[in-house]
């Protein structure tokens, strides 16, 4: 199990909003990917999430970034999530915790990622639990 640091990141999507709290964290469990997602949707309802729109001011967003290896599409689940590459959010606190972590479709380390993408107009400072 490992924790990032928590980060102050810019919003993403629909830009005039407020800025937004971001951590990756590794877990273990014995849930399959489908109940993982249930057990996280459970858990954003459980602290008061309410969808409005896309993209748009929320308590808590529990996504789940990859599942090992895994690679696995239904309509309500992507593994990796499909959003990885473009963020800058998710890829900076997922090269703290785990640089090495190869994306089981592009092949590359989330080092590569970081690296090689272009990430125009996003902003993000490392804060700290303490
Ligand atoms: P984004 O997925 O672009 O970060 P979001 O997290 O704001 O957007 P939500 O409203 O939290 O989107 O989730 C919408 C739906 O996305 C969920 O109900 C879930 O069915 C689906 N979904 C698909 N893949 C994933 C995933 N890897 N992790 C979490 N939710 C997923
Ligand atoms: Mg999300
Ligand atoms: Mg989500």
């Amino acid at each position: 199990k490992k924790l990032s640091s928590p980060y102050i990141t810019s919003p993403y999507g629909d830009l005039d909003q407020a800025w937004f709290v971001n951590c990756v964290c590794k877990v273990e469990t014995e849930l399959p990917p489908e109940k993982l997602l249930d057990a996280c949707l459970g858990v954003e309802k459980d602290m008061g999430r309410v969808r409005l729109k896309r993209w748009g001011p929320r308590v808590i967003d529990l996504d789940i970034l990859f599942y090992g290896d895994l690679v696995f599409q239904t309509e309500r689940l992507s593994i990796p999530h499909p959003g990885i590459k473009e963020r800058l959010f998710v890829l900076v606190p997922l090269v703290e915790i785990e640089k090495d972590l190869v994306h089981p479709i592009y092949g590359k380390t989330v080092e590569e990622l970081l690296k090689e993408g272009s990430f125009e107009g996003q902003r993000i400072r490392r804060i700290s639990w303490r």
